[in-house]
Formats: structure tokens, C-alpha cells, sequence
């Protein structure tokens, strides 16, 4: 897979920058108001309650804040954040180990949660319910379970694939929050925010500019600012004016609507060589080069999002609403 500016995976590059502009609490959190008020109003009730708080699952898109807010829920309960992932656990063992080094009331956060496998899925239930710990000691016919107190913890998960959670994990979570693409405003307040902390200097209108080419998500907003940064710094006198910031985005190819050459490729592909639609993903994924499976997960939501493409049960259909993009004239039928 190319490697994209507008994509809202975390690149190498992203990693460092990211971790010194995490908001630290929830009112520092931009947007999301719904999960925030509600996670607000959860977690002061269980702090009055001297309580854990429930388990929390975040599911949503890539780059949208999850990470964040985790650590969020952690720094606002006062406790520790112990941080994995999925793939990183790899045997029963590997999360016994991680579940009996927690103090008491610490947040776990399980970044990509749906990738465990139903064997350590099975560990975390009993530890999720009752806070302990089934281990199998032994082998053969002198093999026992022996059951493990945990300390009291707060799970939380991260998932961009809420459907590929299986059931009884999902219904062992007391808070389910869905996180949403942002809105321009929003976007364009975390730009502000991030020019401020790396003092940048930036005008509201080449923030405007960003946030709109940013598809709804903080990571790329963050990541666009920094290459515009570099041409006001190479082009300009370092300060970012929304001519300089346009001309930047231009030649990055990101467009007015975040779409990128990729994007362009996907729906002009099928404008052309399949009069717009239907057809079938895996049809489109051999026009383009790419695989079936990358196009749904990657390409495709924001594209399904802002009302692009749609999926039908006889395949993908560019709307008019692309035909207008492109300056093409909307097919009669
Ligand atoms: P995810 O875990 O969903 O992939 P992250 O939590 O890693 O996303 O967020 C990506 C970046 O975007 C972080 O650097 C974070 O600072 C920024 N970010 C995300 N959400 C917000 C927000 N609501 N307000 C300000 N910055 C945000």
C-alpha cells in the first residue's frame, strides 16, 4: 500500500510530535461532546463512589482521538494507563502477566482490541467480570485451575472495527463510545491549538484551509500543519498565510476536499471505465491495483462519509456529488 499524507494511520514521523500535543484533560479535549459529556458525568460519579469506572470500548475511524482518550480517563480517575495492543498479546500468558502487574484501580488500555484471539479473549472475560485470574497449573491428569485475585482496573479498548468484536467481549463493556469525523470548526480550533504549542504562526483563514482538506480527523489536520509549516519555513518567512497554505497543499495534491491522487485514481476509475456504477469492490480493487480488503478500510469511509461513493448490493456508485468535484458533467441516468 502507497504510503498517503491523508491517511489516518500514525507514520513514524507522527509518533513524537503526536505525544507532545495530547490534550491532557477533557476540557482540553476539542469536540466529541456527547462521549465527553458523558464519560464526564461516569467518571465523577465513580470517583464519588471511590469506585473503578466501568469498562470503556472506543471504536471509530483512525487518527480520531482514541489513544488520547484514553489516557484522558486515566489523568482524569487519577490513575496509571498501562498501554498494549492486540497483536502485542500473543499467548494467555503474555496478558496474566500484564493483568497481575496493575495497582489497583489502573486504566489498561488495548489499542486494536478486535485483533485478540478467542483464547486470550477467554482469559480477559473472568478478569473483566470479577477482577481474577483462571490459570491451568500443571499438565495431564495433575493439571489444576487455580483462581488469581486481580486488583480492581479499568479496561479500556480501541477498536476501528466495532463489527469484529465478538459478542461476549463486546457486552462486558459498560461504556460503548462511538467516536465521530470532526466538523471543520472543531478541526480548525486544533490547529489553532497545535500552532500555539509548536508557536507556529498561523492566520484563521489558512487553519480554515487545513481543517477542511483534514477528512474529519485530528491526526491529519496535525500532520498537514507540520508539511505546511515546512514550505512557510523553505518558501515563505516561516509565518503561514492561506495563499502560501493553499499553494502548500497544492503541491502536496491534497484537494480542497482532503481527496488525495489515490482518491482521485478510485472514483475516476470507476466514472470511466464503469459509467459511474455499479460495481463490484473486487472488480474495482484489480482496475486500480489494490487489494479488495484496503479499499474497504482505508479508501473507502471517508469517501462513503462525505457522499461520494455508496455501496449496493450490486456494487459501488459514484454519486453526482463527484461528477460536480471533478467539474464533469452528472450522467442523465
Ligand atoms: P487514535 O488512537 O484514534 O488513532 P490518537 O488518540 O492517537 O488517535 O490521536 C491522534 C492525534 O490527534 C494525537 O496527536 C492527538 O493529539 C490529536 N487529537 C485527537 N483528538 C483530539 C482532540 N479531540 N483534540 C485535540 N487533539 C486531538
Amino acid at each position: 500500500m502507497e504510503e498517503r499524507i491523508v491517511s489516518g494511520e500514525a507514520d513514524v514521523q507522527d509518533f513524537s510530535f503526536e505525544q507532545s500535543l495530547r490534550p491532557q484533560t477533557l476540557k482540553q479535549y476539542i469536540g466529541q461532546d456527547k462521549v465527553k459529556e458523558n464519560l464526564d458525568i461516569f467518571i465523577q460519579a465513580a470517583k464519588q463512589r471511590e469506585e473503578t469506572l466501568d469498562h470503556v470500548l472506543l471504536y471509530g475511524p483512525p487518527g480520531l482521538g482514541k489513544t488520547t482518550l484514553a489516557a484522558i480517563i486515566a489523568n482524569e480517575m487519577g490513575v496509571n494507563i498501562r498501554t498494549t495492543s492486540g497483536p502485542a498479546i500473543e499467548r494467555p500468558g503474555d496478558l496474566a502477566a500484564i493483568l497481575t502487574a496493575l495497582e489497583p484501580g489502573d486504566v489498561l488500555f488495548i489499542d486494536e482490541i478486535h485483533r485478540l484471539s478467542r483464547s486470550i479473549e477467554e482469559v480477559l472475560y473472568p478478569a473483566m467480570e470479577d477482577f481474577c485470574l483462571d490459570i491451568v497449573i500443571g499438565k495431564g491428569a495433575s493439571a489444576r485451575s487455580v483462581r488469581l485475585d486481580l486488583p480492581p482496573f479499568t479496561l479500556v479498548g480501541a477498536t476501528t472495527r466495532a463489527g469484529s468484536i465478538s459478542a461476549p467481549l463486546r457486552d462486558r463493556f459498560g461504556v460503548l463510545a462511538r467516536l465521530e469525523y470532526y466538523q471543520e470548526e472543531q478541526l480548525k480550533l486544533i490547529v489553532m491549538r497545535t500552532s500555539d504549542l509548536f508557536e507556529i504562526e498561523i492566520d484563521s483563514q489558512a487553519a480554515s484551509e487545513i481543517a477542511r482538506r483534514s477528512r474529519g480527523t485530528p491526526r491529519i489536520a496535525n500532520r498537514l500543519l507540520r508539511r505546511v509549516r515546512d514550505y512557510a519555513q523553505v518558501r515563505g518567512d516561516g509565518a503561514i498565510h492561506s495563499d502560501l497554505a493553499i499553494e502548500a497543499l497544492e503541491l502536496l495534491q491534497v484537494d480542497r476536499l482532503g481527496l488525495d491522487h489515490i482518491d482521485h485514481k478510485l472514483l475516476k476509475g470507476i466514472i470511466e471505465k464503469f459509467r459511474g456504477g455499479p460495481v463490484g469492490l473486487e472488480t474495482v480493487a484489480a482496475t486500480i491495483g489494490e487489494e479488495a480488503l484496503t479499499i474497504e478500510d482505508v479508501y473507502e469511509p471517508y469517501l462513503l462519509q462525505i457522499g461520494f461513493l455508496q455501496r449496493t448490493p450490486r456494487g459501488r456508485i459514484v454519486t453526482d456529488l463527484v461528477y460536480r468535484h471533478f467539474h464533469m458533467e452528472v450522467p442523465k441516468d
